[in-house]
């Protein structure tokens, strides 16, 4: 399961995908370089979604 976050910086925005135990930890954004915090409460990838998500988790 992963986490889903924006990146804070507006002029980035980019979606990023952590897994679930980065929850509380610094990840640095691949688009812009800049360190986030993932929350520890951070919704779910996938939840309130309409879209057809696969059940993986693989990256191209
Ligand atoms: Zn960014």
């Amino acid at each position: 399961m992963a986490v889903a976050l924006v990146c804070p910086n507006l002029q980035c925005r980019t979606l990023l995908r952590v897994p679930d135990k980065a929850r509380g930890k610094r990840v640095r954004c691949p688009e812009c370089g800049g360190v986030l915090i993932v929350p520890k409460n951070a919704p779910r990838e996938g939840t309130s979604r309409g879209q057809a998500s696969p059940a993986t988790d693989v990256s191209p």
